[in-house]
């Protein structure tokens, strides 16, 4: 009984967020460039969306759900589609916890750029939305 005890702690201690395997790697990787903090967030996952949206950050009152377009498997293979789903991923993570808008050209344009594009300018564009 003893033993069990810490496992039961924490899993009472385990926040809401439900967060995809896939993506999880990408938002530890986003919160130790960008800050901000998962209070807020009730889950984070690839689900289909319709073709010309990559993600979104879906509001309902105080809990904002992030999904990216799980179809971007079809648009994309390999490292393409590794830099496209970060890449979506860090512009709807911007607007649902540390409130970035869209501005034009960078990470958090409205148009997506080609993956070529984003690895090209990955570290001046995160500089730009205030990540290390
Ligand atoms: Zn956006």
């Amino acid at each position: 009984m003893y033993k069990l005890l810490p496992i039961l702690l924490l899993v009472g201690c385990g926040s809401g967020v439900h967060i995809d395997s896939q993506l999880q790697p990408l938002v530890n990787d986003y919160l130790e460039h960008c800050g901000g903090n998962l209070d807020s967030l009730i889950s984070i996952k690839l689900s289909p969306l319709k073709s010309e949206v990559a993600g979104v950050c879906t509001t309902y009152g105080q809990d904002r759900t992030v999904t990216i377009n799980s179809n971007l498997l079809s648009m994309f293979q390999g490292d393409d589609y590794r830099t496209m789903v970060k890449a979506v991923l860090y512009h709807e993570l911007s607007h649902c916890l540390i409130g970035a808008d869209h501005v034009e050209g960078g990470l958090m344009s409205v148009y997506a750029h080609s993956p070529q594009e984003y690895r090209n300018n990955w570290q001046a564009w995160i500089t730009e939305l205030g990540c290390k």
